[in-house]
């Protein structure tokens, strides 16, 4: 298995997943349940990562996560709920996963 991606907001990584596993790849989470487990320090080993499980796959999910996260032409969205700023890619609020429509 190959680390495919990690951050600190969870729902940054959960979007990524939804992507990837969109494209049939098979992913697995780590260090779903650490985060309750820490302080207001979150250290940087309690981060989720989202792990790939079939080392094949990792060019065309790294593929998928770039144009997710590159710069596209379409316009950032706003979410209705939160007020936060999504990319295009994104089908949920990152903050609030709230569904984009
Ligand atoms: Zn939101």
């Amino acid at each position: 298995m190959i680390l495919l991606y990690t951050r600190e907001n969870r729902y940054l990584v959960h979007n990524i997943q939804n992507i990837v596993e969109n494209n049939g790849i098979e992913t697995t989470l780590k260090n779903e349940y650490a985060a309750g487990a820490v302080g207001d320090l979150v250290p940087h080993e309690s981060w989720l990562e989202l792990w790939i499980v079939n080392d094949n796959d990792y060019d065309k999910a790294m593929l998928l996560i770039d144009n997710a996260t590159a710069n596209s032409t379409e316009p950032d969205w706003l979410c209705s709920n939160c007020k936060e700023n999504n990319p295009a890619s994104f089908e949920f609020c990152w903050n609030c996963q709230t569904i984009h429509d």
